[in-house]
């Protein structure tokens, strides 16, 4: 990347990125989230490497931009590979987008950058849109820890392997989901995951954007009757008790116990234990607390 982007500022226009593999992020429906620097980048592109050409190249056309398209997907990756390396040690441009949001959020594309770091190829990532932050953030469920699980496998017995290897894990779960599999999945994970707060968040960012919010014995039971038009993601609550607290939450914890005359460290001990905190973060944050209280 030249001098002033990587001080922040956009490109000069007409300016040549640096030579290097650019992890370029695109929308996942409303195409006013495609970013400035993508389309800075796509533009001064020597070669776009895509999922699919068609679908890149209705996006291409859509901005108004003129590039080579080369595909690069899970069944030609071994022998793609080797030609979009030998491009970027020529000096080349090279960008790498998928169908729809992050390249490498389960879709192509690590193979590659794990190929360029070994042989010192500068890669850079532009941020951009992603389905499962998006569906995190309208889920209204606990964000300040959550693991993505990408896509379950499609049978069931796997599937529910996979759900029981997840179960004890503290921290919101994100899927990836075909609507067709909606059903099967929110079935099991009622089973295996108990009934838990979750989230099916549907055609994000689209004109027909939906987050249904409920129980997942109660998901599981409205999606069995139809499976519904689109894409979607599944968010599920943490099990029960392990719920990570928020900053906000152990504050108003730890200035309740305080106000109930609990000294500092008493209140650290007995938030820690409610929270499952460390104390000794706790302790930190009831330090700083208290601080602020004084001044
Ligand atoms: N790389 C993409 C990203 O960053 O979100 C994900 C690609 S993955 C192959 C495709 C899956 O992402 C879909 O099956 C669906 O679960 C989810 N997805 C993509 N776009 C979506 C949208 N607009 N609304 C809901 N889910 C979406």
């Amino acid at each position: 990347m030249d001098r002033d982007s990587a001080e922040g500022r956009p490109p000069r226009p007409g300016s040549k990125p640096a030579p290097g593999l650019y992890l370029i992020a695109t929308p996942i429906g409303n195409m006013g989230d495609i970013t400035y620097r993508a389309v800075e980048t796509l533009t001064a592109a020597d070669l776009v490497a895509c999922e699919d050409t068609r679908v890149t190249g209705g996006l291409m056309t859509r901005l108004g931009l003129d590039r080579p398209l080369f595909p690069y997907h899970e069944h030609n990756a071994e022998r793609a590979r080797p030609v979009l390396l030998a491009r970027l040690k020529e000096g080349a441009v090279v960008a790498l987008v998928s169908d729809a949001g992050t390249p490498l959020v389960s879709d192509p594309g690590y193979r590659l950058v794990q190929a360029c770091v070994a042989e010192g190829i500068a890669v850079t990532a532009l941020p951009g849109a992603s389905a499962a932050v998006t569906a995190l953030q309208l889920s209204g469920l606990p964000n300040d820890r959550f693991l993505f699980a990408g896509f379950l496998p499609s049978r069931a017995t796997a599937r529910r392997q996979a759900l029981r290897e997840l179960a004890a894990v503290p921290a919101t779960l994100i899927f990836y989901e075909s609507p067709n599999r909606l059903d099967g999945s929110l079935a099991d994970m009622a089973a295996v995951l108990g009934p838990r707060a979750a989230a099916v968040a549907r055609e994000l960012t689209k004109l027909h954007e939906e987050v249904v919010r409920g129980d997942l014995p109660v998901l599981a039971a409205r999606y069995a009757e139809a499976p519904p038009r689109g894409e979607v993601v599944v968010v599920v609550a943490p099990p029960a008790g392990q719920s990570p607290a928020t900053a906000d939450d152990l504050d108003s914890r730890l200035a309740r116990a305080m106000a109930d005359g609990a000294s500092l460290k008493d209140a650290a001990a007995l938030v820690a234990a409610e929270t499952g905190h460390p104390r000794r973060d706790v302790y930190a944050r009831a330090l700083r607390l208290a601080q602020e209280t004084r001044e």
